[in-house]
């Protein structure tokens, strides 16, 4: 499978055509980006490792029965997918209070939901991702109720499949942030699961193993990266 013609160019990714109309490569870019591109720098090799990473939790979740984009992992950037049509909602899940919720809502950084909270965000940079409820969706038309449905279920069901993973790692799963695209008249996970887009402490000394070291340069990003790549493959 080749590249033909760039598709999309995103923050952290690449998006080719291919010679296969209903499949794209996502190719894995180092840059990094936070507080909306107002942040930029580079975290040597963060394509590698959060291929490598995405490639194994989207196989963990087809294994449990969590459809995903992912056909196969092509080389050390390059992941062979379905093309999607990208729903225009960012589906985060939150196991402990952090980044936002803290800011919005006045939780204590590190306090322990008793539920998971599923939050839907407006996939839009020139609004800077604004939270919205279901109402907003619909009116908007990014998805419909029953997509929405699906989406917070499909989301409820992820984290616990990932969150017990990460357990087994020692890792605790803070928070991520998910994409879905609609492919044949299925919704299928999309995008990337990684430290880009979610947080992980440390489960015995709660240490910050995630994108927030590059946010508030706090130094060993690519420690912290590739320490989470280990742990991923590490049971394999
Ligand atoms: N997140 C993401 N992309 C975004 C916004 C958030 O991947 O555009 C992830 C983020 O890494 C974290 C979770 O979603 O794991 C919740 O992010 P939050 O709402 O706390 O926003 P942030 O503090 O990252 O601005």
């Amino acid at each position: 499978m080749t590249k033909t013609t760039l598709l999309h160019e995103g923050k952290a990714k690449k998006v080719f055509l291919t010679d296969q109309s209903d499949l794209v490569i996502q190719e894995f870019k180092d840059d990094a980006t936070a507080f909306n591109n107002k942040k930029k720098g580079t975290i040597a090799d963060k394509g590698v490792v959060n291929n490598a990473i995405s490639c194994r939790l989207f196989t963990l979740l087809e294994e449990q029965g969590i459809r995903t984009h992912l056909v196969e992992k092509l080389s050390d950037r390059d992941m062979l997918c379905k093309r999607l049509d990208i729903i225009k909602v960012e589906v985060v899940v939150r196991n402990i209070a952090a980044g936002s919720l803290v800011k919005r809502y006045g939780f204590k950084e590190g306090f322990v939901l008793q539920q998971p909270i599923v939050e839907f965000y407006l996939k839009d940079d020139d609004l800077d991702d604004p939270l919205m409820n279901d109402a907003h969706a619909v009116a908007l038309g990014v998805a419909t109720a029953e997509e929405l449905v699906i989406l917070k279920s499909r989301a409820e069901a992820i984290n616990l499949v990932l969150r017990q993973f990460f357990a087994d790692r020692k890792l605790k799963l803070v928070d991520f942030k998910l994409e879905f695209g609609r492919h044949k008249n299925e919704i299928l996970l999309g995008d990337e699961i990684s430290p880009d887009t979610c947080r992980f402490w440390d489960l015995d000394t709660n240490e910050k193993m995630d994108k927030d070291r590059f946010r508030f340069d706090m130094g060993g990003v690519e420690n912290a990266y590739s320490e989470v790549q280990k742990r991923v493959l590490e049971l394999d």
